[in-house]
Formats: structure tokens, sequence, C-alpha cells
């Protein structure tokens, strides 16, 4: 379906944005790699991509500095013509209440989980406009929706995105463009895991028991959502099927946000 396209997936050494970057190589998308991570790896998760027939870049741009951001998107364009699938999905977390968060946890939860999200969709739109076609998908999650205590920049970054992905939608109705945002529940993740392995030592818990604690405070199925199962649906978003599906902020997330 997406043979000939090409789509640049913003941390996409691990978890989610890895997931996604699966799935749409699967459908043949050209895939441009981003996030941290070892040579040996990165190298391995490009060779695992190019198995779909596809053709892919790494580029290393730390996305909390704007200059790197914008380079990542002009080093896509000149080598693949354009972006044409974005996804935005680089995120840390920082958990702490409000008046013991760190300064410069806050400025960077801010810079990765909103601000890139702002430079790199200001730089792929020119392309995807004059295309008259272009998907971009913003990994917002849960936090986008409802709050939880100790997140606040990771909640205020993810309300913001889902406003920000609300926005562009309605500047590019007219076109062939889409932008919408997906909103997972916990799936388990390095990020997760971080979360779980706290919870673990603060209760005195064994990891099973830390990671059951997780999701029966919150994710109602008591299940991980998984990287494939939101791989699929931002395939789906790239199907003729979801043209006018604009704005959006889908929630997978087992039932959390029905509470
Ligand atoms: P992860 O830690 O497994 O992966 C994060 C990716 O972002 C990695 O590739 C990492 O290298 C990259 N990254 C981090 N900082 C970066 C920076 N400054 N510049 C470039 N790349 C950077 O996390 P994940 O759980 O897969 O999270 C992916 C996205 O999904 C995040 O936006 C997160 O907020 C969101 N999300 C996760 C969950 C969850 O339960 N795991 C739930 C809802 C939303």
């Amino acid at each position: 379906m997406l043979r000939g396209k090409t789509a640049l997936v913003t941390g996409s050494t691990s978890g989610i944005g890895l997931g996604i970057a699966r799935a749409l190589a699967a459908q043949g998308a050209n895939i441009v790699v981003n996030g941290f991570g070892d040579a040996d790896t990165i190298a391995n998760i490009e060779r695992e991509l190019q198995a779909h027939g596809v053709a892919t870049m790494y580029h290393g741009a730390d996305l909390s500095r704007p200059p790197q951001t914008e380079d990542l998107v002009r080093a896509a364009e000149s080598r693949f013509g354009r972006v044409d699938v974005l996804v935005n999905n680089a995120g840390i977390q920082h958990v702490a209440p409000i008046e013991d968060f760190p300064v410069e946890r806050w400025d960077a939860v801010i810079a990765v989980n909103l601000s890139s999200a702002f430079h790199t969709i200001r730089m792929a739109l020119p392309k995807m406009k004059q295309a008259n076609w272009g998907r971009i998908i913003n990994i917002a999650s849960v936090h986008g929706l409802v709050a939880s205590v100790q997140k606040v920049a990771y909640v205020a970054a993810k309300h913001g995105l889902v406003g920000l992905t609300k926005v562009v939608a309605l500047e590019t109705a007219t076109t062939g463009i889409t932008c919408n945002a997906i909103c997972p529940g916990w799936v388990l993740t390095p990020l997760v895991q971080k979360q779980i392995d706290a919870r673990a030592a603060r209760d005195n818990l064994g990891a099973d028991e830390a990671r059951r604690a997780l999701l029966g405070e919150k994710q109602p199925s008591l299940e991980f959502v998984t990287p494939e199962q939101i791989g699929a649906l931002a395939v789906f978003l790239c199907s003729p099927a979801a043209d006018q599906i604009r704005g959006a902020a889908y929630n997978v997330d087992g039932g959390w946000t029905a509470q």
C-alpha cells in the first residue's frame, strides 16, 4: 500500500516507534530511522526493515535541539525527495511532584514530546502540500486526554500534542494531508519498564507483581497494548479508508479513558 512512499518515524530505535517502522516497512514504505542506540542495534534494525524490499536511512538527530530536528527532515528529503508519512513518536518521561520537578526535565520533556513535532511538521509540510498527499501521525498518550499525578510535564506536553494535531488537521483540511494523534495506554517498552522498576523498588514488589499493580491501577483490560497494535493503527491511518479522519485522537488504551 505504501510502496514508493517514505516514512520518517522519530524515536524508531525502540518500543512503539520501532513497531510502527516495522508495520510501515511491511507495507512497502522506505523508512527514515531516528533515535538513540548503539551502531550495531541500529544496523540490525535497518537490515530487518530492508528485508521488506525498502530503502532505509538513519539520522541520529537529538530532537531536543531544533537545528538537528530541521536537519533530520532536510536529510530525509534530500535522500528520498519528500516525507510522505511523518510519525512523531519520540518521547521521554520524568516522574516527580511538581514542587520537586527539575526545571531542566520540564524543558526536556516539552522539547522532545511537543516542540519536536512542531518543528518536523513545519519542515515537512511544504513538500507534502506540493504532492497533495501526506499522513502526519502524532503519538500522544492517554495522558493527552486525562491526567495522572507526578507527570506534569508529560501530561502538559501530550495535551499540547493533541491540540497541535487539531490545528494541523484544520490547516490541511482541504488537502490530501491528514493529521491525527494516537493515544496509547500502557505499552510494555523501556519507557514503562523504568516505571515498573521504580514501583517494585518503592513497594518492595516482585517484577510480575509490580507489572500487575501498574496495570490494575489504570488499565481495565489488565493487558498491555502492543507496539504491533499501534503499528497496525498507523497503517490504517495511512490507508484511503482514513482519508476523512482528521484531527482525531484515537485512544488505544484497554479501557483506561472509558472510566
Ligand atoms: P522508548 O523509550 O522505548 O522509545 C523512545 C524512543 O525515542 C527511542 O527510540 C529513543 O531513542 C527516542 N528518543 C528519546 N529522546 C530522544 C531525543 N531527544 N531525540 C531523538 N530521539 C529520542 O519509549 P516508547 O514507550 O516506545 O515511547 C514512544 C512514544 O510513545 C513516546 O512519545 C511515549 O510518550 C508514547 N507513549 C508510550 C506509552 C507506553 O506505555 N510505553 C504510552 C503512551 C504513549
